[in-house]
């Protein structure tokens, strides 16, 4: 709540919405006690008086009453009738479409047919039909706009609602046990409340619009009661000669839509779900870059990753997510990365390509070295031009990387069109052999396929064959793996590995499976709280690991014919990167740390080809390198 209204008070137009709003509510609720001449009581002598007369601040109107007694008691029933016309049409409405999304079928159909039927007549004329029919008056200009934006609500949350029912704790819910009528208000209420609020936070001017509009045309309030549209009515035929009798409810009713139409826009950015992540700044297409050192170039192999540091700035927290790494890829090698969840594996393989989102993502520091060229701060169109052509990326989850709505060969022809000029058919013949290099049976008539069409594994195929795309010389691989059974997996794994001997290309592999690790990796780097804690060839760190860490992750994996060992779990969870201690970061969960652990940060030893910070190592890589 309180990260609403701060998101609410950072966008400033709404905040003067919201003050204007507040400061009018305000005076309205005090019009009884305020001394105010009397609204309705005329005085033919003092007719049409120019405002700041005496006595009368804004004039008076054609029967001599004091206008700014009329405007402020007009206010106050037009502000009423309005937000109570919305809060009835929105819980009509809401309830309506929840229930028609909920049960579907036919219930939905009858349902919305008859909203249809009610949205099929133009909207005031509709509103004009149900007051002829009900008779003027302002309950019934109230009844009649509530009436005719029921559709709107029913037609919005219904939409939401289809969505929700069908999602898997709602099915969860079901199978718990709990009722329709529970289902509906505690699962289903509660995310389509924002909605609600959303859509009658835009609709509330808009209903006291309508309202004022029946009351203009003598529908709605009757004489003598004033409300804005009842002022603006009788001032009409005075209009030329005394202005000041419409400029008056005119102006009021202008501040008063616009005041809450802003406010309503904040309101609905505030609160969309799809914004907030995001802190309502729209994510730059490269990640902010403010470096106070930068290594000098040119780097060795295909990617050199150097003191790289990317950190969240959240409000005044600082999250050092990845904190002076550095890798180093040769061409046709594969580098594990490896770390529990948390530890920093993806935003460091983001960073590369300035992916990370910014705000609130910065690259503090380092750079990445492809061919020569630092990456860090390199202009968007040459990281363009090199995202997905020369660096391609596979992601954990296939669904969500595959648009559902493209035959997955025209998503394959896509990823070679937006770098290469390629002619249609052969684009076509392209994506054939993609498929058939991933391994996808009858390629020719899976081209045509969408991804829903698919198995989990054959779409991670697909994530594949579009990183192949445009054989690019570095793969980023990040937890592919994950999302799939074990079978699947290890179909997945040596398909990557035939690739890369067959293609050459370099692959930094990143997961948490040292299963995954031993069958795919030339070198690992173990990763822990943003930091390389060890680095070495695969064989090395499985037949010796070094870092108390590595040997704790190790002896999470079982092994086939390994005998009864007890699987272990590290106790503890991962630190939190904004509340790094000041030594090792894995120290208060090592059963091997002592006082100079704690004490300062530990530098990196190097030996023989490996490397490991850690001040006690389980295997003293100087003495014993193999
Ligand atoms: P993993 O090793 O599981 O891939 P990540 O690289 O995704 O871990 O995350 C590293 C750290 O960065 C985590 O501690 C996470 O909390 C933090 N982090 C990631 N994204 C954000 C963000 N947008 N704002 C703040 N912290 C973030
Ligand atoms: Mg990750």
């Amino acid at each position: 709540m309180t990260r609403f209204l701060w998101l609410l008070a950072r966008n400033q137009l709404a905040l003067m919405g919201g003050i204007v709003l507040v400061l009018v509510v305000l005076v309205c609720v005090l019009v009884p006690v305020l001394p105010l001449r009397p609204p309705d009581v005329t005085n033919t002598a003092d007719r049409f008086l120019a405002p700041f007369s005496d006595g009368h601040l804004l004039g008076t109107d054609h029967l001599g009453r004091d206008l700014l007694s009329r405007l402020l008691w007009g206010t106050r029933l037009s502000l009423a009738v309005g937000f109570v016309a919305a809060i009835a049409a929105a819980t009509l409405g809401s309830a309506i479409g929840i229930v028609a999304g909920y049960f579907g079928g036919r219930t939905d159909n009858i349902i919305m047919r008859g909203v249809d039927m009610l949205m099929a007549f133009p909207y005031i004329l509709l509103a004009l039909a149900i007051v002829a029919a009900l008779g003027p008056g302002l309950l019934n200009a109230l009844i009649a706009v509530a009436a005719v934006n029921i559709p709107f609500f029913a037609r919005n949350i219904r939409g939401i609602t289809v969505g929700i029912a069908h999602k898997e704790f709602v099915d969860a819910a079901r199978l718990a046990g709990k009722g329709h009528l529970a289902i509906l208000t505690t699962e289903i209420l509660p995310n389509v409340i924002p909605v609600i609020v959303i859509a009658m936070s835009t609709t509330i001017g808009w209903m006291i619009l309508e309202t004022a509009g029946l009351s203009f045309l003598g529908l709605g309030s009757q004489p003598p009661q004033a409300d804005l549209g009842s002022m603006l009515g009788e001032a009409r035929a005075a209009l030329i000669t005394n202005p000041h009798t419409s400029v008056v409810p005119g102006v009021m009713i202008f501040v008063i839509v616009i005041s809450i139409n802003l406010l309503g826009d904040g309101v609905r950015d505030a609160l969309d779900p799809r914004l907030r992540s995001g802190a309502l700044s729209r994510p730059r297409p490269a990640t902010n870059v403010r470096r106070e050192s930068v290594p000098q170039g040119p780097g060795e192999g295909v990617l050199d990753i150097r003191e790289l540091e990317t950190q969240f700035h959240v409000g005044k927290r600082i999250y050092r997510a990845v904190n002076r790494v550095s890798l180093t890829i040769a061409p046709g090698e594969c580098l594990g990365l490896i770390g529990e969840s948390g530890s920093g594996k993806s935003v460091t393989a983001l960073s590369v390509m300035g992916l990370v989102a910014s705000p609130p993502g910065v690259i503090t520091g380092g750079a990445a070295f492809h061919e020569g060229r630092d990456l860090i701060g390199a202009p968007y169109r040459d990281l363009r031009r090199l995202r997905g052509d020369r660096v391609a990326y596979i992601f954990q989850d296939p669904l969500s990387t595959l648009h559902p709505l493209i035959r997955v060969g025209e998503q394959l022809a896509e990823a070679i069109r937006v770098h290469h000029k390629v002619p249609r058919a052969e684009l076509r013949r392209r994506a054939v052999e993609l498929l058939g290099a991933v391994r996808i049976p009858n390629a020719e008539s899976r081209v045509d396929s969408y991804p829903h069409e698919m198995s989990g594994g054959m779409r991670q195929r697909v994530a594949i064959a579009m990183a192949l795309a445009n054989e690019p010389e570095v793969i980023i691989a990040d937890e592919p793996t994950t999302a799939l059974d074990v079978t699947v997996q290890a179909q997945v794994l040596s398909l990557l590995d035939d690739l890369r001997r067959e293609r050459g290309v370099a692959i930094l592999f990143i997961t948490h499976d040292f299963g995954v690790v031993a069958q795919m990796c030339d070198r690992v780097a173990v990763m822990y709280g943003g930091r390389i804690v060890e680095e070495a060839a695969t064989a090395d760190i499985l037949n010796a690991p070094a870092h108390p860490y590595t040997k704790r992750l190790m002896d999470c994996v079982p092994e086939l014919g390994g005998g009864r060992r007890k699987l272990d779990a590290i106790p503890g969870l991962p630190p939190a990167v904004d509340k790094l201690p000041p030594g090792c970061a894995f120290a208060p969960r090592c059963d091997k740390v002592r006082e100079a652990c704690r004490a300062a940060p530990v530098a990196m030893t190097r030996a023989g080809g490996r490397a490991v910070r850690c001040l006690y190592p389980e295997t003293d890589i100087a003495k014993d390198p193999a």
